[in-house]
This record gives C-alpha cells, structure tokens and sequence, in this order.
C-alpha cells in the first residue's frame, strides 16, 4: 500500500475525514489524498516520494512558490526574538502599511483567517450602520461563518435558510442569498430590504464555484454596479479580497477594476504561508471596532510574530516582476490547456480573474460560465479524468472543479514544461470519462 494511502487510512481513525478542511479529501474526484512532506518552489514532495508540480499553492498564499528563502529567513529570525507577546509589536504596524500601501483602505486589523476577516466585517458593518440584513451572492465562499452558509430561499429576494446542519435558522434569516452576476435580482433585494441591508458581500472576482469573470455591462463592471447600489441605500459594500489579495495584482482585484470596498477582507498571500489575515477600510468606518469604539472583535494570536514575519516578507518580495511572471505563466497555461482540451474534442470554458483562472468541462455548445448555476452545470466526470491523468504525470491540480488553479512566481520554464507535457493525455482522459 502506498504510503499515502496508509497515512489516510490512519488519519481517519483520528480526524474526520482524515483532514482538517474537507477539500483535502479527495471526494469531489475520488481517489487518496496525497500526503505531502515537503515543497520547494514549485513543487510538492509526497510521502512516497512521488514530485507534483503545484497548481494548488495552498490554495492561494504561496505566491512565491514554496519555501522561499527569504521568507523562511525571516520566520525564522523572528521566532528566535518569540513567537507570541500578546502585546503590540512593530512588524504588525509595518504589516499593516504594507497592505494600505497596496489598497485603497485607510486602516487594518490583523485577524488569523480569512474566515475571521469576513465575520468581523460584516459584524462592524452592522454596528456602522445599525442595520441587521446583509446581502451574499450564491457560490461565493467567505469561510465557514454561519450567517454566511446560507443558501437561497425560495424566492430570488426571499431571506436566506441554513447552507449547513447546525446554523439555525434564525442566524441566516438575515442574509439574502443572490445569483451572481444577476443584477436585476441585486436591485430587487435592494428595492424590498434596502433599508435594512447592513452590507452586501462579495468576492472581489469569484474564485470559489471556479473562476467567475464579474460582468460589464454599458461600461459598468459588476463590482462598480454593486457599490453604487448599496452607497444609494446607505449599505456598506464589503469586497472579499482574502483569495484575490495580492495575487491577481499588487493590489488584487481592486488594482485590476479599481472599485474599493467601503471594508475588504484579506488572507492567503498576505500571511505567506502562515495564519495571517485581515480586515480593514474607510477610517470613519474602522473608528467603530474596539477598543476606539464599542464594536467588540479581539484575538489571542492576532498578529503573531512569526505570521507577521512571513506575511510581510511576501509582500516585500512580490514585485511588479513576481506580477509579470505569474500573468504570463497564465496566459500561457491557459492557452496551452485550451489547445489541449479542444484537440481531444472536450468542450470547456476557461474563465480568468488576472492571473487566477479555472476550467470548466461543459456541455457542448456552452460558451460561458458566468455564476453558480452555470458551473455547477458543468459534467465534473470530465474534469475527474482529467485531473487523476495529470496527477498521474506528476501534476498537482485542486481536487474539484470548483476550484481556481493557483500558479506561482517559482513556476519556471521546467515546471511549465511539465505542466504542458500531460495536457494532451489529460484531455483525452477527459475526453473518454
Ligand atoms: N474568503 C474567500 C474569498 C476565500 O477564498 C476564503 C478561503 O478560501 C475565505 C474567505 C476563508 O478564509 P480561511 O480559509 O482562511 O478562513
């Protein structure tokens, strides 16, 4: 037996699941989770000393690629000088200006996960505005907050119910669930609930049902649309750029459309590989959060020295030229995937958000997938194929569909060329499951 496979086997008699975040295990393709010993830069080393070019990243941070020097430097320097204080340190504040260089938010609290951004953002907006109602689009993932694993009620601007056994119902009969991309339905909820909507939340460009483009429509981007909206209504837009964040841009999502949340929410790059987040936005807005005002939001190990380390290396390492490098490695994969998928005759759609993008296996005659009805439509048997066929050459894809391919700045010419090597037999594999 592989040693994976043993290690699975034993980690399930101890955890769920064998894993500490469902996505780990396989389900959505089937087969055993690898367990992973170690990475360098591009690429991942499993227990059977099995080598993955990496197209998962962790799921977002490692922009640099694994175990950069630097970064490893830098942790390492400062779990020397202690790893938790519990008491304010510089590295938080140059933490911070490092993000408010790269964004449009005046002021930033450090938190531990994306999650905690989320749920501290909506619970400011709702002491900002005094208002109870909060607006999510359908497909997006904020973390594993309650109120936001909602889904949609019955009607388009009906209250939301429970996502999950164990929110109550009474937590999400705040939260109005939308269709992505659907302004007609956005302008409805506003027109029935607009003046108790606290805040609408969104992923600054989708990454979690696959990559979903915000729409133009007359000019205006989806991100424009929905902020006017809600400034119309006196609700705060809060753009969750925790997946976006300094990866599809120095400055994310914001950088490529240029629309700033009233809050935005930050993670994955800006932590560099350790659990670092954050939330932040309009000073007017962040003077609310205690101990300044009487929106209470605290953490043990907010900020950690070692976290703050890592992050703030990565930040000062991902220049314009990291930006360069990972755009292209995009672009090109993304023709190269296209070429191969349409030689083997597999019909798919190639969504892109700057350099994060994501395929989707569709039925014949799609040509676009603009929100989660559409990706959920696509045929996920394709895409299993496709996946264990490159695992099998030694790539290492996300384990579902629905998940962006996360590139990084250490994908040189020899991984590239890797990666490009198993397409054709991949796609045929798509192509016959
Ligand atoms: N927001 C977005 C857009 C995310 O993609 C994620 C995680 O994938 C989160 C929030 C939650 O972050 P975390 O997993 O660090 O709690």
């Amino acid at each position: 037996m592989p040693k994976s496979a043993a290690a699975f086997e034993h980690a399930k008699t101890v955890t769920p699941g064998g894993v500490n975040s469902p996505v780990r295990a396989f389900l959505a393709v089937g087969g055993t989770p690898r367990f992973i010993q170690q990475a360098k830069g591009p690429y991942l080393t499993d227990v059977d000393g099995n080598r993955y070019v990496d197209l998962v990243s962790s799921w977002g941070p490692m922009l640099l690629g694994h175990a950069h020097p630097e970064v490893l430097a830098a942790v390492a320097d400062a779990a020397q000088h202690g790893t938790s204080f519990g008491a304010p340190t510089q590295a938080e504040v140059d933490l911070a200006e490092a993000i408010i260089d790269r964004t449009p938010i005046d002021q930033v609290r450090l938190v531990n996960s994306g999650t905690e951004a989320t749920l501290s953002a909506i619970r400011l907006a709702r002491g900002f505005t005094g208002r109870d109602k909060i607006i999510k689009f359908v497909g997006c993932y904020h973390g594993h907050v309650d109120s936001l694993l909602a889904a949609a009620g019955s009607g388009v601007a009906t209250l939301g119910i429970p996502g999950t056994p164990g929110v109550t119902a009474a937590t999400t009969a705040d939260t109005i669930v939308l269709p992505y991309n659907d302004r007609a339905a956005v302008r409805a909820a506003f027109a029935e609930y607009g003046d108790q909507v606290a805040c609408l939340i969104t992923e600054a460009a989708p990454g979690n049902m696959g990559v979903i483009e915000p729409g133009v429509e007359d000019g205006v981007g989806f991100n424009r649309f929905l902020a006017d909206l809600c400034h119309q209504h006196g609700a705060l837009f809060i753009s969750d750029e925790v997946m976006t964040g300094f990866r599809v841009s120095r400055s994310g999502q914001y950088g490529l459309d240029g629309v700033p949340g009233d809050l935005m929410t930050f993670g994955k790059v800006m932590g560099g590989g350790f659990p670092a987040a954050a939330f932040g936005g309009r000073a007017d807005i962040m003077a609310q959060l205690a101990p300044v005002g009487s929106v209470y939001q605290a953490g043990t190990l907010s900020g950690n020295p070692v976290a703050t380390a890592a992050g703030l290396a990565t930040l000062r390492l991902a220049t314009d030229e990291v930006y360069e490098t990972v755009d292209k490695n995009s672009e090109q994969l993304r023709s190269e995937v296209h070429d191969a998928l349409s030689t083997a005759g597999v019909p798919h759609v190639i969504n892109h958000a700057g350099n994060l993008f994501s395929v989707f296996f569709v039925a014949d005659g799609v040509d676009s997938v603009t929100d989660y009805a559409g990706a959920s439509a696509q045929h996920t048997a394709a895409y299993t194929g496709f996946f264990h066929s490159m695992l099998e050459q030694g790539v290492y894809l996300p384990p579902s569909a629905f998940e962006g391919w996360f590139l990084s700045a250490a994908h040189d010419s020899e991984a590239m060329d890797r990666i490009v090597a198993a397409l054709p037999q991949a796609a045929r594999a798509a192509a016959q499951n």
